[in-house]
């Protein structure tokens, strides 16, 4: 069976994590968090990034920090995953869901202004397999408005709008190194924060509400409790991890492109027929390959794509289920109709993509699914 994922190793994730807990500091915050941060600082000119133990994490720190309470409202797409909305949620904000883009995905940025009422706090948008939305689009309404933008970047690792790195443009940016992502630590995440009135509240609130950072730093003489906050911070361990993954970011990458082109062109004569739908990715975007995906036509057809699949030892997965339809969301809100959310929902099927999958193990995939159209 040719698995839907596996986790890649480079081979220097465990010498690291050997380092680290040899040279007595296993707690967060130490010599690898710093290298992984300054990484990011670094490669994609980020101001300030915190590491966290998940996105969901990050994603939690953005609520608290933009003093998100009840009442407010934010604008999420449907179609994504639960902690793009939960994190807002558990600070007891109102989740206003957007639809997905016709030919995308990823939130129709034409619908949000709409959206927009004095209580609307943020728009969160989801770089959905790493194709970056219309920023342009969305930084004008968030400007024009006065709300906060929020890139949940999980998927988005070395993507580009227009040249510039996704989870840098919006107020703030959240990524992933879950061990499905491009970048992995088994969990893991990182917060990005773009807008430097944030930075000192965020090293607080990453430390259970305590000055703690700026002690070690030196820039007060004592630390203590003096914010909300939670323990948001991984464990050197992790970091040490993640670090020999980034290193390796260059090699990952251009393998994963590799093997997202070979999908495309395997799968481009159904495209054009309009028997199934390849991912478009627009001008203004990269495509960072953290997903190769199909649409089908309908529910049954993708149903029974997956069997055939399967039947023929690969694993493919369908994604998402519209957040406003789930369970937790109609418990308190009435029933909304966004037909994008539900068709990706219904239709989207998520192709094995990962480093060790062979070029041929490719080639192979796409044979057997032009055999499912009758090609
Ligand atoms: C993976 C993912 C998350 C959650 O990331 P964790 O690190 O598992 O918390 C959030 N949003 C999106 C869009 C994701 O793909």
């Amino acid at each position: 069976m040719i698995p839907f994922n596996k986790p890649y190793l480079t081979g220097k994730e465990t010498h690291y994590i050997y380092d680290s807990v040899h040279s007595g500091k296993l707690s967060g915050n130490g010599k690898y968090t710093q290298k992984a941060q300054m990484f990011f600082e670094e490669k994609f000119d980020f101001k300030k990034t915190l590491l966290t133990t998940s996105c969901t994490d990050a994603l939690e720190m953005a609520a608290i920090l933009l003093n998100i309470s009840e009442g407010d409202e934010i604008i999420v797409p449907s179609y994504t995953f639960v902690s793009s909305a939960l994190a807002f949620v558990r600070q007891g904000a109102k989740i206003v869901f957007a639809d997905s883009r016709k030919d995308h995905p990823g939130i129709d940025e034409s619908l949000v202004e709409n959206l927009v009422t004095p209580k609307t706090k943020a728009i969160v948008v989801v770089h959905y397999a790493g194709v970056a939305c219309d920023m342009d689009k969305i930084m004008s309404i968030a400007n024009k408005h006065g709300i906060y933008v929020v890139e949940d970047a999980a998927q988005a690792i070395d993507s580009y709008y227009r040249g510039k790195p996704l989870g840098g443009i919006g107020h703030l940016g959240t990524f992933s190194f879950h061990e499905t992502k491009n970048i992995i630590s088994g969990e893991g995440g990182l917060l990005s924060i773009n807008d430097s009135t944030f930075e000192e509240r965020a090293e607080i609130i990453w430390e259970k509400g305590t000055n703690r950072s700026a002690f070690f730093k030196g820039e007060v003489d004592k630390y203590g409790w003096v914010d909300t906050g939670s323990s948001f911070l991984p464990s050197e361990l992790i970091s040490a991890f993640l670090y020999a993954q980034l290193e390796h970011l260059q090699p990952i990458q251009e393998k994963r492109i590799k093997l997202w082109n070979l999908y495309n062109q395997g799968l481009k004569e159904l495209d054009e027929k309009k028997l199934l739908q390849t991912p478009q990715i627009p001008d203004y975007a990269t495509n960072n390959a953290h997903m190769f995906y199909i649409i089908t036509k309908n529910l049954d057809q993708r149903d029974d794509f997956i069997q055939h699949l399967r039947n023929n030892g690969i694993h493919a997965v369908f994604h998402y289920l519209s957040l406003h339809t789930s369970k937790y969301y109609l418990k308190k809100h009435l029933p909304e109709h966004l037909p994008w959310s539900d068709h990706y929902s219904n239709c989207l099927v998520r192709l094995p993509l990962f480093y060790e999958l062979e070029e041929e193990s490719v080639k192979n995939i796409c044979k057997v699914i032009n055999k499912f159209f009758g090609q």
